[in-house]
């Protein structure tokens, strides 16, 4: 194990650190060992309202901020983006101590993040309103604005990559911000609010907050003086959400949750190179991963050999230390998720379905589990309707195209959806029919600064990234102009 330095655990209000008004701190855990790594200020009501306060006041009229011009906002965002990608080593360890994911993937996300930074950087002086034909004598125009103070809440599963989501098309907009890390990972939030000061940020434009949902994040969701509400985790608190932002005024609100998407694969399909897609998509993260391919459809002809092989590669994938090299698999999040996530095994097991790998927890201690893949799923069991956000994978044989679009829509959630063929004809119907956010063809999970991301259904509303994600940060304005024939003088 590394030796990380923790840098950062008060709250950061103002571009000040800070204890919780009630001096509460909580801990939290290491989930390769189960033991507490550090105790981190505890933030509810009362620090939320300072938080909002601070972001009021820096959106006010005058301020540095809403007086910068919009390339400058470009400009913080790219120094930003020079800072993290200077940290990205000890943001990658930070996470990796605090979430369990394998060093080189969590060094991976911090650098990728860095990219989405760049690309909202690029985004702040070009956000362009349209001129309206003149219809009689009136000349009108559209006015882009920042949506105002934004409430912003992460899960706990992509720390870095959530956090720059949610800021860095927010900051590019204008707006100011009070932002509520998951409680199970709050230090690489902490450490990215130390680079937005030293990038230069206006006090109180950003403000990180950690703490409990219920406290924290009710607090920010119903705060009267927060204007947007952007959260991504489980749907059920995103209902939560979506009630508690109408309350006292009237948030927008976008929503990321969850999924149980399904990847379809044709006979007419590389058996190996499909299990493999499949593979990835479905144990990328631990399967902690909001698109994760949980529904592996398989046509008939070639259902034998491909369960075959996938229960081959979920036996030979590399789960344990997370600091070692070549490891593609840590634990899960926390002993909750953990317990959920073999619940689900043990529901699998019970309802039928033919345990092929896995089926068990690895060591006893820290919160690892097997990669785990079930063949012979039917639609009706718990392991094919509800996600698990844990390493397993449901396999389930289907006939015709008609049949599996069927099955493959019928779900309440709409995240992502994976088709692997060779034949266009068939992936372009694919495409067409399936109801989901994301559709990926003969790939999967691939998400670029530049592409919207998020779900139909409830797998949420609005869509973050790309030109997309900007624009959930911004009002419209219409300005109309008296345009006479002649001058009146
Ligand atoms: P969660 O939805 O409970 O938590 C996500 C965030 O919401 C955390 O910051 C939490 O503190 C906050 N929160 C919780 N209750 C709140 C409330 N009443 N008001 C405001 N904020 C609140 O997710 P979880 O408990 O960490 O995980 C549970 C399930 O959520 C998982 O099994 C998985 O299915 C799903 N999940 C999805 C994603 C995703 O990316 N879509 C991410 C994490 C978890």
């Amino acid at each position: 194990m590394v030796k990380v330095d923790i840098k950062y655990t008060k709250l950061f209000i103002n571009n000040e650190w800070v204890d919780a008004v009630s001096k509460k701190t909580f801990p939290t855990i290491n989930p390769q060992d189960e033991t507490v790594i550090t105790e981190v200020a505890e933030g509810d009501k009362a620090d939320i309202d300072l938080a909002v306060q601070a972001a009021v006041k820096a959106f006010h009229r005058y301020s540095e901020w809403r007086l910068l011009d919009a390339s400058q906002r470009g400009r913080l965002l790219l120094k930003l983006a020079d800072l993290m990608e200077r940290d990205a080593k000890y943001l990658g360890q930070l996470e990796t101590l605090d979430n369990g994911k394998p060093v080189a993937l969590a060094t991976g996300e911090a650098a990728w993040s860095a990219q989405i930074i760049r690309y909202y950087a690029g985004k702040a002086d070009k956000i362009l309103g349209n001129t309206i034909p003149a219809d009689g004598e009136v000349l009108s125009m559209t006015l882009k604005e920042p949506v105002g103070v934004c409430g912003q809440i992460l899960p706990w599963n992509y720390p870095i990559p959530m956090f720059v989501w949610k800021i860095a098309p927010a900051l590019a907009a204008g707006c100011t911000l009070v932002l509520k890390p998951a409680e199970q990972t709050p230090l690489t939030a902490l450490a990215l609010a130390a680079l937005i000061k030293e990038a230069g940020f206006p006090a109180g434009v950003v403000n990180v907050v950690p703490g409990y949902g219920p406290t924290a994040g009710a607090a920010l969701t119903s705060h009267p003086q927060v204007d947007k509400m952007a959260f991504t985790g489980s749907t059920e608190i995103g209902r939560v959400i979506m009630k508690g932002a109408s309350d006292v005024n009237l948030k927008r609100v976008t929503l990321e949750l969850g999924g149980k998407s399904p990847l379809v694969i044709f006979n007419d399909a590389d058996v190996d190179e499909a299990a493999e897609i499949a593979h990835r998509a479905c144990f990328a993260n631990a399967g902690q991963c909001c698109v994760a391919g949980t529904r592996t459809y398989v046509q008939s002809g070639i259902y034998d050999k491909f369960i075959a092989k996938a229960a081959e590669i979920a036996k030979k994938r590399k789960v344990g230390n997370s600091w070692e090299d070549g490891i593609q698999q840590g634990p899960q999040i926390d002993s909750e998720m953990f317990n959920k996530v073999m619940g689900y095994i043990n529901a699998g097991k019970k309802e039928g379905a033919k345990c092929l790998a896995g089926g068990d927890r690895l060591g006893t201690k820290g919160f690892f589990i097997q990669p785990t893949v079930f063949a012979d799923v039917s639609d009706d069991m718990k392991i094919a309707r509800e996600e698990i956000f844990g390493p397993v994978q449901s396999i389930l044989k289907f006939e015709t195209f008609e049949e599996v679009i069927d099955r493959a829509n019928d779900s309440n959630y709409g995240l992502g959806a994976g088709v692997i063929t060779n034949d266009v004809t068939t992936a372009l119907a694919f495409v067409r029919h399936i109801r989901a956010g994301s559709v990926w063809v003969n790939t999967y999970e691939v998400v670029t600064p530049q592409t919207p991301f998020g779900g139909f259904r409830e797998s949420g509303i609005g869509r973050e990234l790309g030109e997309e994600g900007i624009q959930q940060y911004l009002e419209n304005k219409t300005v109309s102009f008296s345009l006479p024939k002649k001058p009146r003088v």
